[in-house]
């Protein structure tokens, strides 16, 4: 058998209750954003116990672990974290203790994003232990609190470490098996209206900021975005909150705080997307702000993080897609969908802020993540993983990987 394709499938296939156990036992450690240390420890440990040449735990709390020197660097990134559990009463079931039946696995996580994770840490596995990353370094990333400040724990775990230096990234986060070439970015864009705080009883000595934000709520819910990429299609901007700043309810608000989601996907700066506000903020008098948070892990690692997350988008014939569509091909015996994701991910700072090539890719479907249904199919999950494999030994073999320009 020398068909590395069909070797890298057997040896997963060998592996499948392993596997499956594997996911049962991290969906059990509760790891929801900010409070993965448990996880990320039992993560450290499995990899040192596979064989991984190296296995860390970052100063921002991430998990890494390191296969081969080669000059070929892939990253390989899924999150740790999960929103929380959920009720057992809307599961049927206690979240954090998987349901196995005969090919599939359901739980918190299963889809978003550990069953991703345990593919790509299999898929090193098979890698190493079949002997075939020659001309490889695969990176594994199990980065922290991904659902709440996407790319920031990853940038912090590249930061850290400058030996991680990939030509390119694998992004596994669920996908129903299709190739992901980008996605849309977003922002959280803040817009304040000023008014003038009063008693309501006597309103007409202030001004309501409320009643005064009113015009440019309506603007933003009639806006269209102009611009759209033939890919990823038109942006959009949905107001999402509206914060008075009123010290009682029988005071009308002296602030109004007007909080908007804007998807992108033309590339917008933070500027342009503040520029072309200009006239809807006009009509309310209002400021319109995308702020920069700063978070801690649950390391205590204080990580700065603007609201803006750019879009990505990868050439269908990069080495790096081609490389992706090979591998599944290989492994699955058809050709794949080429499709964008409709969420955003690490990516857009992987892809979108580095610049550095990226694929996503993974098993389940895209819309059980965050619901109390979220199920696996275990035929996927070894799939995934020969094909996360695979691709990064295409990856290894394509002549630009190892001169990324
Ligand atoms: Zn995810």
């Amino acid at each position: 058998m020398d068909d590395p394709a069909k070797k890298i499938t057997a040896y997963l296939e060998a592996h499948r209750s392993e596997m499956t156990d594997f996911l049962a036992t991290l969906v059990s450690i509760n790891s929801v954003t900010y409070h993965e240390e448990r996880a990320v420890a039992w993560l450290q440990e499995r990899l040192e116990a596979f064989g991984y040449d190296e296995a860390y735990i970052d100063a921002a709390g991430n998990c890494a672990g390191r296969i081969g020197r080669g000059p070929a660097v892939i990253l390989a990134d899924a999150h740790v974290d999960t929103v929380e559990p959920g009720s057992p009463a809307d599961w049927g079931f206690d979240p954090l203790q998987p349901r196995i039946t005969g090919n599939t696995i359901a739980g918190r996580g299963v889809v978003d994003d550990k069953g991703p994770l345990t593919a790509l840490i299999f898929a090193g596995r098979a890698i190493k232990e079949l002997g075939l990353g020659e001309g490889l370094t695969y990176w594994l990333s199990a980065s922290i609190s991904e659902e709440d400040v996407e790319g920031s724990c990853v940038r912090a775990m590249m930061e850290l470490n400058p030996r991680i230096k990939p030509g390119g990234i694998i992004v596994a986060e669920a996908s129903g098996m299709k190739i992901i070439r980008g996605h849309k970015g977003r922002a959280l864009i803040r817009m304040e209206v000023a008014g003038k705080a009063a008693h309501a009883s006597a309103a007409w000595r202030g001004e309501n900021a409320l009643i005064k934000a009113i015009p440019l709520i309506q603007a933003i819910d009639r806006r269209r975005c102009d611009r759209e990429d033939p890919f990823l299609g038109r942006g959009s901007i949905e107001v999402t909150t509206v914060i008075c700043d009123t010290p009682s309810l029988n005071t009308i608000p002296g602030r109004a705080t007007v909080i908007a989601d804007r998807r992108i996907s033309c590339g917008e700066s933070p500027e342009e997307l503040l520029e072309e506000l200009k006239p809807l903020l006009e009509l309310s008098g209002a400021r319109a702000f995308i702020d920069t948070e700063e978070v801690t892990t649950y390391r205590g690692y204080k990580i700065e993080q603007s609201d803006y997350f750019p879009s990505w988008i990868m050439p269908e014939d990069h080495p790096l897609i081609r490389a992706g569509a090979g591998a599944y091909r290989e492994v699955l015996g058809k050709t794949p969908a080429i499709e964008s994701w409709s969420f955003c991910t690490n990516a857009a700072y992987l892809c979108g802020i580095t610049g550095i090539p990226a694929i996503g890719f993974g098993p389940g479907d895209p819309a059980l993540c965050h619901s109390p249904e979220e199920i696996l199919s275990l035929e996927d999950l070894v799939a995934a993983a020969a094909v996360y494999a695979k691709i990064a030994l295409n990856f290894a073999a394509a002549p630009e990987a190892a001169h990324p320009a």
